[in-house]
């Protein structure tokens, strides 16, 4: 089984596992379980990693993670001056929709 990647934390190794998953390929998160040490280990011994099932399927996850990578950034500025990230589409704050 082929490490893939690894990931900045465990919320984005699984959100790519799960990416992968959708399009078919199969993949884990590896050192999951450590991440329960961290601060007592070099960071880059905790850090989360995607491990493909089928390392024949290595081109077709990077270019899906690299398209992942460079989608636009959903942020955008709503009239009652709140800045809204992480792809809502209407504000937090006071609900307005997000211009078109
Ligand atoms: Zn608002």
């Amino acid at each position: 089984m082929p490490k893939l990647i690894a990931a900045p934390n465990i919320a984005i190794a699984t959100l790519w596992v799960d990416v992968l998953a959708e399009a078919g390929i199969a993949a884990s998160v590896q050192r999951y379980f450590m991440s329960g040490l961290a601060g007592e280990m070099p960071p880059d011994q905790c850090q989360p990693e995607v491990w493909l099932v089928h390392a024949e399927q290595e081109p077709q996850a990077r270019a899906l993670l690299d398209e992942l990578a460079n989608l636009p950034q959903r942020r955008w500025a709503c009239t009652c001056g709140e800045q809204v990230e992480g792809g809502f589409e209407t504000c937090w704050q006071c609900g307005t929709a997000m211009p078109g």
